[in-house]
Formats: structure tokens, C-alpha cells, sequence
């Protein structure tokens, strides 16, 4: 029987971790200091014999009894808006969250993976984002303060796996939707999908025609899931390379819902806002042989079937 650690346990992709590995029969120990996850995310978790919850923020010493042959370092503010609120927090979970997991990981000998993400690539110069780019960060720029974090978390956990042979796993999450996400955690899918069924109006940044690459959760689990026990220690992007513009990913989820009144209106472009993202997903492919098999008419209609429950 395994044991794994997964922190951000409450959030959206750390509930939803919780949740595959607790049927694949590991034994599940949630960690989270709620900052922004949720209980309702992982109480149906709670009356199970295999699962135990720590409420504590990782940024401190962690400590946890017993073996533990997984850790999944999913803790930390993710949707822009977030990280913009907490900005110490987002480092320091980033940095020092990410330290005390591989010292963890160093003493139960324990298998880590930590939660990177597309951030690294900044607003990229290189399209579609292979790992080997090195990206285009603005270090002190408004999202500065989660992408050096990620940044410096892929440097360290590196360090630890050639200075202390702990064995390590990283993975470059791009944008990824579903159940669970939060309505109001600022991010375009989440919000557009809160403003058409409220009739409010539809806030697009800039002209709306950026870029993204949006990845249903589970095909993102399952890809998580499989570079665990894989033996492959660089990075992996993981995501769906389907690219569309916001403006077009607005009036898709609008279409959806015949009935709403909402509009699309048009707001400020936020600093630093990445034109384009789009994983290459060749090494995936080729390592774990994974690709994303839910397309985006069936993700945005589950995740909406999901929106119409929590949206009052
Ligand atoms: N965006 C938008 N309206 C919103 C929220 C976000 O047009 O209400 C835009 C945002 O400027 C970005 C894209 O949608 O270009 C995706 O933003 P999100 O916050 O979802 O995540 P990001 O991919 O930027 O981390």
C-alpha cells in the first residue's frame, strides 16, 4: 500500500489529485492552509479510512508521521488575481513551501513532483513553448511573483535531485478548466462562465485576441498521474495544445447558454499579459504517451453543468 502527501489537497487540481489517487488505492494525506482552497472540495474524502487532512501552510516547517512514498506539491495562489492579492505568500510557497517538501522528501525518501507551470515561458518569444525554451520573464512586473517562484522551485528541486538523488518530477501545467474551479478566482474561464449565467456583462482584456490552450482536468490528471511513475526528471509540459483566442473562448460559453442577456465588453489589458500560449506536447507524447482526449465542447459543457450548481 502507498502513502502520498498532496498539498493544496482543497484546491482545484489538489482535490482533484486527492480524488484519483484515493480510488487507485493510495493512502491520501491533504494538506492545505486554505488560503484559497475549500473544504466542500475534499469532504466527501473526509469520511474515508484512507484519507487524512492537515490544515497547514507549507511555507513553514512541515512535518507529517509515518512513510510517505509520493509528494505532490500542488500548494499556491494560481489565477492572477491571486497571486496579485498575495504576492509574499505566492513566493514564499513557491520558495520555501517548495525547500521544506524536497527536505521532506530527502528524509522518507519519498518520490516528489512539483506543480510548474507555463508562467516559466513568460510571454513567450518561441510558439508554440517547447521545455528547452527559457522563456521571457519580467522579473519585477505584477506576475513577477509567481513565475520566479515556479521558476526558482524547478531550480531547486533540480538541485535536489543531482545534489541529493532524490527523486524528482516536474511538471508545466498550461491553463486547465473544470469542476471545482472557483467562480470568482478571477480567471477567464471561471469568470465568463460566472457573468453569462448572471446576465452580467462579459469582461475581456484588451481586444481579446490572445492566446490560450485550455486543458480539461482530467486529461491534466492523468498526465500527472503517469509522469509520477515515470522515470523522467525534466520538466514535461502538460496541456492541451487546441489554441484559441479569449474573445472566441467569450463567445463559445456564451453561445452555450441561449437564454443569458450578457454582453461582451472590453477592459484594460493587464501588465504583462502573455500574447499567445500553446504547449508542445511532443515529450509528453512520446514519455508518457499522453494526449488530452476531451475535446472542448464536452469540457465546457461539464464544467458549466458544475457552474450552474455554484452560481446563485
Ligand atoms: N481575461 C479576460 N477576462 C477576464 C479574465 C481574464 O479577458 O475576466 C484574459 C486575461 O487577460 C488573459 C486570458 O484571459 O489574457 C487568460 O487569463 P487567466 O486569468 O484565465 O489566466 P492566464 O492564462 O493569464 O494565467
Amino acid at each position: 500500500m502507498s502513502r502520498i502527501l498532496i498539498t493544496g489537497a482543497a484546491g482545484f487540481l489538489g482535490s482533484h489529485l486527492c480524488d484519483r489517487f484515493y480510488e487507485e488505492g493510495y493512502d491520501v494525506v491533504g494538506m492545505d492552509n486554505l488560503l484559497t482552497g475549500s473544504l466542500t472540495n475534499i469532504e466527501h474524502l473526509f469520511k474515508q479510512k484512507r484519507f487524512e487532512f492537515y490544515h497547514h501552510d507549507v511555507s513553514k516547517f512541515v512535518h507529517v508521521p509515518g512513510p510517505l512514498d509520493f509528494i505532490l506539491h500542488f500548494a499556491s495562489p494560481a489565477s492572477p488575481i491571486d497571486y496579485l492579492k498575495m504576492p509574499i505568500q505566492t513566493l514564499k510557497v513557491g520558495s520555501l513551501g517548495t525547500h521544506n517538501l524536497l527536505g521532506l522528501a530527502r528524509v522518507k525518501k519519498s518520490r516528489i513532483l512539483i506543480a510548474s507551470t507555463s508562467e516559466v515561458y513568460g510571454d513567450p518569444l518561441v510558439h508554440p513553448q517547447t521545455e528547452d525554451y527559457w522563456g521571457n520573464v519580467n522579473p519585477v512586473g505584477p506576475r513577477g511573483v509567481y513565475d520566479e517562484a515556479k521558476r526558482f522551485q524547478e531550480a531547486i528541486t533540480m538541485a535536489y535531485h543531482t545534489a541529493h538523488g532524490v527523486e524528482t518530477r516536474i511538471v508545466r501545467i498550461f491553463n486547465t478548466y473544470g469542476p471545482r474551479m472557483r467562480v470568482e478566482d478571477g480567471r477567464a474561464l471561471p469568470a465568463f462562465m460566472g457573468q453569462s449565467l448572471r446576465n452580467q456583462d462579459i469582461t475581456v482584456f484588451g481586444d481579446g485576441s490572445q492566446t490560450r490552450s485550455f486543458c480539461y482536468v482530467d486529461d491534466l490528471i492523468e498526465g500527472i498521474f503517469r509522469l509520477l511513475h515515470s522515470d523522467y526528471s525534466d520538466p514535461v509540459n502538460i496541456g492541451n495544445p487546441t489554441e484559441i483566442t479569449i474573445k472566441q473562448l467569450a463567445e463559445e460559453i456564451l453561445a452555450m447558454i441561449p437564454e443569458s442577456k450578457s454582453n461582451l465588453v472590453y477592459k484594460p489589458l493587464p501588465l504583462d499579459d502573455p500574447k499567445v500560449r500553446q504547449p508542445d506536447i511532443s515529450r509528453a507524447k512520446e514519455i508518457l504517451e499522453w494526449q488530452p482526449l476531451v475535446d472542448r465542447k464536452e469540457g465546457l459543457s461539464r464544467t458549466l453543468d458544475y457552474f450552474k450548481t455554484v452560481v446563485k
